[in-house]
C-alpha cells in the first residue's frame, strides 16, 4: 500500500487527490485522526486508518512490510513533534516498510521552525529505513490564504526586508510527493524543493496591486514589530516569534531554493505566485 499520514490536512488532501489519478483507491491508506473528517476519502474507496502521532500504540500494526509511507510533518508546534514523528518512524521500522518519505524544511533554513525537521531527519536516518527527504520550501498559500488584513489595510506587512522566497503551491509539493511514492529510485535521496521563481514582498505587493486595480504597498517592519503585530492578532508569543523568525531567514535568502528539484519531480513548471493570488482573490 501507499500510506499517507496527515491525509485530512491541506497538503495531505492534495496528495491523496493526485494519488487517486495514478493508482487504484484500494491501494491507498489515509491515516487520519478523525474518521469523520476522512469520510469523503473513504467514500471514494481509500482505506482509512485512525491514529495520532501522540499515541504511539495507535500505530501498532498500521503499516505492513513493503508499504511506501508519506509522513506529513505534524502541525502542533511546541508539542514535541520530533517525539511524535519518532513514533511513526518506529512503527514503520518494526513493519519493514519499503520507503518512508518525510516532509521536511529546506536545508538552508536556520530559523527555529526548522529544528523539529532537523531532529526528525536525524531520527529517520538513524532508523536505517529507506528514506526520502522532501525538504519542502514555503507554500504560496502561507501568503495567499492570509489576504484579509492585506486587503483591509492596503499593505503587505513582513519582516523580510528585500529578501526573496521561492514558494510554490501545496499542489506542486504534493506532485513531488506523489512522484516519489509512485516512482522508482528515490531511496535515500534528499530533495530541496522550491518554486521556479523567487519573489520579494515588494513584487508580491505589486502583483496584488495589479490584480486588484488599487495600490497595495509593501510595509517592511522589524522582527520585533512583526512579532508584536502577530501577538496583537491573537497568536501566542512563542509562536509569533517563531513565525517572525522565518521572515528574518527570508531576508537572509534562506528560503530561496534553486535546485529545480520540484519542477523536475513534478514533471512540469511550478505554479506562479500570480496564479495562486488570482485563485485566492476569486475565492
Ligand atoms: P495542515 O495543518 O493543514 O495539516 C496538518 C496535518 O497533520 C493534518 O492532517 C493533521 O490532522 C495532521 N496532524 C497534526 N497533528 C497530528 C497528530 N498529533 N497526529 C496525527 N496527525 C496529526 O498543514 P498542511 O497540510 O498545510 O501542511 C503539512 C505540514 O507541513 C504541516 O503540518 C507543517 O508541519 C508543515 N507546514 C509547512 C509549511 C510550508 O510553507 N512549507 C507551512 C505550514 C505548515 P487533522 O486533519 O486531524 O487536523
Amino acid at each position: 500500500s501507499i500510506v499517507v499520514t496527515g491525509a485530512t490536512g491541506n497538503l495531505g488532501r492534495h496528495v491523496v487527490e493526485q494519488l487517486l489519478e495514478k493508482v487504484p483507491a484500494e491501494q491507498i491508506t489515509a491515516v487520519v485522526r478523525s474518521e469523520a473528517k476522512g469520510a469523503d476519502l473513504a467514500a471514494r474507496g481509500v482505506k482509512l486508518a485512525v491514529a495520532d502521532y501522540s499515541a504511539p500504540e495507535s500505530f501498532d500494526g498500521l503499516f505492513a512490510a513493503g508499504d511506501k509511507v508519506l509522513l506529513i510533518s505534524g502541525s502542533e508546534i511546541g508539542n514535541d513533534r520530533v517525539g511524535q514523528h519518532t513514533a511513526v518512524i518506529d512503527a514503520a521500522k518494526a513493519a519493514g516498510v519499503a520507503l518512508l518519505a518525510y516532509t521536511s524544511a529546506p536545508g538552508s533554513l536556520s530559523a527555529a521552525l526548522a529544528d523539529d525537521h532537523r531532529g526528525t531527519e536525524a531520527v529517520l536516518l538513524e532508523s536505517g529505513l529507506p528514506y526520502t527527504l522532501l525538504r519542502n520550501g514555503w507554500y504560496h498559500e502561507n501568503y495567499t490564504e492570509q489576504l484579509a488584513p492585506v486587503l483591509e489595510h492596503g499593505a503587505v506587512v513582513a519582516a523580510a526586508g528585500e529578501g526573496r522566497v521561492s514558494s510554490a503551491s501545496r499542489a506542486d509539493y504534493a506532485a513531488a510527493a506523489v512522484a516519489v511514492l509512485t516512482g522508482e529510485g528515490h531511496e535515500n535521496k534528499t530533495y530541496e524543493l522550491g518554486g521556479d521563481e523567487a519573489w520579494s514582498f515588494a513584487e508580491y505587493a505589486a502583483e496584488l496591486s495589479k490584480q486588484l486595480g488599487r495600490e497595495i504597498a509593501y510595509s517592511p517592519v522589524s522582527v520585533e514589530v512583526f512579532t508584536g503585530i502577530l501577538t496583537g492578532a491573537g497568536l501566542p508569543e512563542p509562536l509569533a516569534a517563531t513565525i517572525a523568525g522565518v521572515d528574518a531567514s527570508i531576508e537572509k535568502g534562506e528560503l530561496v531554493v534553486s535546485t529545480g528539484d520540484l519542477s523536475r519531480l513534478a514533471g512540469r513548471p511550478t505554479t506562479p505566485i500570480a496564479e495562486s493570488i488570482a485563485v485566492a482573490l476569486k475565492a
